[in-house]
């Protein structure tokens, strides 16, 4: 699943758990997405959002470490609206080990938008 390589240092480094989340929301894409199923728009697609949230992050525009933040689109938000369409943030248990990941179940659909 998407959702595990991104922390798997071995194919990517210093994506964290938040991270995670916040990428494949900007990006659209639902974590538990095995990586078979995107092209690679899809994944350019995502590494592209981290690379723009982290080098947010280091400029201090968008700081995202610690505990959950208000410009946090998805991360920790569980049950509150989605800030693009009003949908009640998922939370589930997501790898192993085991991380706490958040999407929306609407902008992150099951299905990737390329497969639609
Ligand atoms: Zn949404």
């Amino acid at each position: 699943m998407i959702g595990e390589v991104l922390l798997d240092q071995r194919v990517i480094a210093g994506i964290g758990n938040i991270y995670k989340c916040e990428a494949l929301f900007a990006a659209g894409v639902d974590p538990r997405t095995p990586v078979a199923q995107l092209d690679s728009r899809a994944l350019e697609a995502i590494y592209a959002a981290a690379h723009r949230l982290m080098a947010a992050s280091v400029e201090g525009a968008a700081p995202m470490v610690g505990s959950p933040r208000r410009d946090h689109a998805v991360y920790g938000r569980t049950g509150k609206p989605c800030l693009r369409c009003g949908s009640s943030i998922a939370c589930y248990s997501l790898g192993d080990p085991p991380r706490w990941t958040w999407s929306c179940p609407i902008c992150q659909p099951a299905t990737p938008l390329s497969r639609r």
